[in-house]
């Protein structure tokens, strides 16, 4: 009885308060409704009083005229309000203030009329600005849902187990379901079968990270049956009282997908056929280095020399945009054996050494045991970092290589005093295709791809890559590698499996 009582009382004071404070409202009401109401609400609840004044007496003159006022003003706005306000002290001294029914009332009474009056005042002003701040909060409130409903992003909120608490309309453009059809799915049930994995081991870090956004690009399943390319970043607000769950904005981008998979198929299908002409023109330049050297002809000999060191930046080209895809299509082999680090490091600096006439290589190694891994693979990243080291100081100068023993781990850096990396850039350059833009950077050949396969390399051999510089000084590119990394890679995998 009291339960449904307080449900009923509930739902009246909402209903009340909607009319009541929205400032809109008030706006498109007539003066005639909103000053008539108030005359007959007084009218009402003196009416009221009056029936009941032998229960109520003299003592509680002013009782309910104060609702009147509030219920005036918030109905009608301030006018209705001070009008209310002086009907009520009128109707009041008139009918309830002793002695009855005359204007006649001592010093206290008017005290009285007089603080109900102030306080009435007070009042008003107060719903003015209660109901100026409700419009304010509707109005963004409105403008914020707009811009949710609207946006070509799709919005959602989902809890822990990724149940859909909310989503934009715009899921039907990116995903074909209506929000209705989507709320009552499982976000996890549309995942690709082979993402699954990785998406729970995603979403298992987002709940890890409240606060934090995170981006992931993976396939969901189309209303139409078939999968498409969705980017999304997920943010953790569970225990943002206002949203109370995970928002996730994303959208489709198979089309961007599609492109960059077909120009990453062109470029590899394109490096390929060019490999084979370009290793037979090399051997025809050789064959002829050869002849036109046992001709004795000179002139001929440093043409086709130069021609083949051309030849070479091509084959060099060719091979880093084959790795690229490679990478890209996680085709990147590793051949392992056991070799010599040092005699590598020495073999390849030498080498590099020799197309220098401005540098002097100077070798700072320690003593490393056998390592076991991909001698080819390990000699392309010190290719690159010596032949960077060359290129990006043309001031010459000294080009240093250290080797240490750390635990079970060997690390390297090639160090040169010449341009320097600025900080923003120095994570960005293991990037595939970043080039440090600027007038000395621009004048370098280069198409930003050495580091990225160093990185990869390295990665696949379970050691890291960094780079520790300064804009105009030189730099240090670092490697590790483990000694032998099946070993890590096996605890790691253990650990994997245990978890
Ligand atoms: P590329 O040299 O072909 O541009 P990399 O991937 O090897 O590509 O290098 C990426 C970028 O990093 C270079 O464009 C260059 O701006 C910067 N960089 C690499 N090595 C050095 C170095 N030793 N000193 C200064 N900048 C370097």
């Amino acid at each position: 009885m009291l339960k449904s009582f307080l449900k009923y009382y509930l739902s009246f004071v909402k209903v009340v308060n909607r009319y009541l404070w929205s400032g809109e409202a008030v706006k498109t009401r007539p003066g005639y409704v909103r000053y008539g109401f108030s005359i007959i609400l007084l009218t009402f609840i003196t009416l009221l009083k009056l029936q009941y004044f032998d229960y109520i007496g003299e003592k509680t003159p002013f009782l309910l005229y104060l609702g009147v006022v509030i219920i005036a003003t918030g109905f009608g706005g301030i006018g209705p309000g001070i009008l209310a306000t002086i009907l009520s002290a009128v109707v009041c001294s008139y009918f309830f203030i002793h002695p009855l029914r005359t204007f006649h009332f001592s010093f206290t009474d008017s005290v009285q009329v007089f603080v109900f009056v102030l306080e009435c005042l007070l009042l008003i002003s107060l719903s003015g600005a209660v109901t100026r701040a409700s419009s304010r909060v509707r109005k963004t409130a409105i403008r914020f849902h707009a811009l949710v409903e609207n946006s070509a992003d799709v919005i959602a909120v989902t809890d822990v187990s990724a149940k859909i608490l909310y989503c934009s309309p715009s899921v039907k453009k990116a995903l074909g379901y209506t929000v209705d059809e989507f709320r009552k799915m499982n976000g996890l049930d549309l995942i690709h079968p082979d993402e699954k994995g990785a998406i729970q081991k995603f979403y298992g870090e987002v709940l890890q990270s409240p606060g934090e956004a995170k981006y992931i690009l993976h396939r969901y399943l189309h209303k139409t049956g078939k999968y498409v390319w969705i980017e999304s970043t997920l943010t953790n607000l569970i225990d943002d009282a206002s949203v109370g769950g995970i928002v996730s904005n994303f959208k489709n981008v198979t089309e961007r997908v599609v492109l960059e998979k077909q120009k990453e198929d062109f470029i590899g299908i394109a490096t390929h056929e060019l490999k084979t002409p370009v290793t037979s023109i090399k051997a025809y330049a050789q064959i002829l280095l050869r002849r036109f050297d046992k001709e004795g002809n000179a002139a001929a000999a440093k043409m086709v020399e130069k021609m083949d060191v051309q030849l070479n930046k091509l084959i060099a080209l060719i091979g880093d945009l084959l790795d690229v895809t490679k990478i890209e299509g996680g085709r990147l082999q590793l051949h392992e054996e056991e070799y010599n680090f040092n005699d590598l490091v020495k073999e390849v600096a030498e080498e590099l050494e020799r197309t220098t006439e401005d540098h002097t290589i100077i070798l700072k190694l320690t003593q490393v045991p056998k390592i076991y891994g991909d001698k080819e693979r390990i000699g392309q990243v010190l290719t690159n970092l010596i032949s960077n080291a060359i290129k990006y100081s043309p001031a010459a100068g000294e080009i240093t290589i250290t080797s240490t023993v750390i635990n079970s781990e060997v690390k390297i850096c090639v160090e040169d005093r010449g341009l320097g990396i600025s900080k923003d850039h120095q994570a960005k350059v293991f990037e595939r295709f970043y080039r440090v833009s600027g007038p000395e950077g621009d004048s370098f050949p280069g198409l930003g791809l050495g580091l990225y396969i160093s990185h990869e390399i390295i990665k696949r051999q379970s050691g890291r890559i960094w780079v520790e510089s300064e804009k105009g000084k030189g730099s240090a590119f670092c490697f590790t590698l483990p000694f032998d990394y099946r070993i890590i890679q096996n605890v790691t995998t253990g650990n994997e499996q245990k978890n």
